[in-house]
């Protein structure tokens, strides 16, 4: 396959799996940001690398974190969430 590295990150492995210290928490939003990108979505596995069970865990620990609203949000969008989250 001919892959052009665009933003594909070098290493091509699950970063929690290759550290078992970087915690995988919604208290940790500098960490989770990694994974996400600047409008708040979750990057996909196969660009991060993540492994499927750290992929799940971490798509956990963001929409908590949402919720928290420790990440940061688009303002508007934030409100938004807010009311769509009780659906
Ligand atoms: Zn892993």
């Amino acid at each position: 396959m001919a892959f052009k590295r665009r933003f594909t990150p070098r290493r091509k492995f699950c970063r929690f799996c290759a550290d078992k210290d970087l915690p995988l928490n919604y208290k940790r939003p500098d960490i989770l940001r990694d994974f996400i990108t600047e409008r708040g979505k979750i990057i996909a596995r196969r660009i991060t690398g993540t492994c499927a069970f750290h992929q799940r865990a971490l798509t956990r620990e963001i929409k908590r974190s949402r919720q928290m609203a420790l990440l940061v949000f688009t303002s508007t969008h934030a409100s938004e969430v807010k009311k769509k989250s009780t659906l």
